[in-house]
């Protein structure tokens, strides 16, 4: 399996208990997030009300998952998790509303996967508190107003432009994660060795944490593989040169890209003259999907300056070809 995959493994889930953080103090980077959070929460604890209504955005595995449970931590009140794509009828939904106890959470993953009918159902749950239900068929059908707990609907997704804008409006909280720096990683490595116990120093957490894409996720499945090779090929303990060794394994480059990343610079540069490229061209070209392009591997890749993206398509910049050791083409932009 790729190491930079979307999916969510196994054993992934087994070791997410263990570190998974849980209060905001644990929640490792995006400062900005922590410091509105922690005054959003601490005024509507005082206020004794529910806290608004919060969608987190940002690309996967950058802990949208694990800032809804810390809210809920922090609220002191209960979390019920679920995903857009599940709830496929409005009576599901009805089910999960009318089961909340006053200000708990409602975390809805993937909520641009929402079905247009569930998402006329939330508008008057957020708003209002309310739900109109229908009860019956045919004829005899009739509508009736049930009212809810006030509680806090958390939203995560990748994108906030995947959202409509009567959904988008109706969340009084917007935050937007972003990908950590190295140094922020390194501490989210060395909690994780710390708790899973194992033996990492300074510089092999540093090496983990800048090929991990600036994404906690893949930092913490590095960890893994990397005390694997540390395990059987040299002694147990990760150090610089040890992570070095794994993640040439890996077959991750210094840049933490790894063969996927690696392939659509390369079809932009090599395929389509350095661009620019539409998303659809280039992920029939690559026989990925359009979603994982955008939503997993290019989000990095622009955020660190490989690829631009403009009106007309992907580019390579320069560096790009500097990365692979290709010769740019000359460009009138340039
Ligand atoms: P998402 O929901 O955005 O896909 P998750 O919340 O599932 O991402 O986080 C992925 C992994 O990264 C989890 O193992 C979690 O423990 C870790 N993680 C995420 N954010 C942080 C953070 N701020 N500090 C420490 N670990 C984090």
């Amino acid at each position: 399996a790729r190491v930079i995959a979307n999916a969510v493994t196994r054993e992934d889930e087994a070791v997410e208990a263990s570190i998974r953080p849980k209060t905001l103090d644990e929640y490792l980077g995006q400062e900005a997030v922590r410091e509105q959070l922690k005054i959003y929460i601490e005024a509507a604890k005082g206020r004794r009300e529910a806290l608004d209504h919060v969608l987190i955005f940002g690309p996967p595995g950058l802990g949208k998952t694990t800032l809804s449970h810390v809210i809920a931590n922090e609220l002191g009140v209960s979390l019920r998790q679920t995903s857009g794509p599940v709830i496929e009828r409005a009576g599901d939904l009805a089910a999960l509303l009318t089961n909340l106890q006053p200000h708990d959470v409602l975390f809805i993953d993937e909520i641009h996967r929402l079905s247009p009918v569930v998402e006329e159902v939330l508008y008057p749950a957020m708003e209002d508190f309310q739900i109109d239900i229908m009860i019956g068929e045919g004829p005899a059908a009739r509508s009736i107003k049930l009212d809810l707990p006030p509680f806090t609907l958390v939203g995560a997704t990748t994108r906030a432009g995947l959202l409509t804008g009567p959904l988008r409006d109706r969340f009084g909280i917007v935050q937007r994660l972003e990908f950590y720096t190295p140094e922020e990683l390194t501490r989210i490595v060395r909690r994780s060795a710390g708790i899973l116990g194992i033996a990492c120093d300074a510089g092999g957490a540093a090496e983990i944490a800048r090929r991990s894409r600036g994404t906690p996720r893949i930092a913490n499945r590095l960890l893994r593989r990397a005390r694997d090779f540390a395990q059987v090929r040299a002694g147990g303990e990760i150090s610089k040169d040890v992570a070095d060794a794994a993640m040439v394994m890996l077959k991750i480059d210094p840049a933490g890209f790894d063969d996927i990343d690696r392939r659509m610079l390369r079809m932009i540069m090599e395929n389509f003259d350095g661009g620019p490229v539409g998303v659809e061209s280039l992920a029939a070209a690559l026989s990925e999907e359009r979603g994982t392009l955008e939503d997993v591997i290019e989000p990095y890749l622009i955020q660190q300056g490989y690829i631009v993206r403009s009106a007309r398509g992907r580019m390579a910049t320069n560096k790009a070809y500097q990365h692979l050791g290709l010769k740019p083409p000359r460009r009138a932009t340039d």
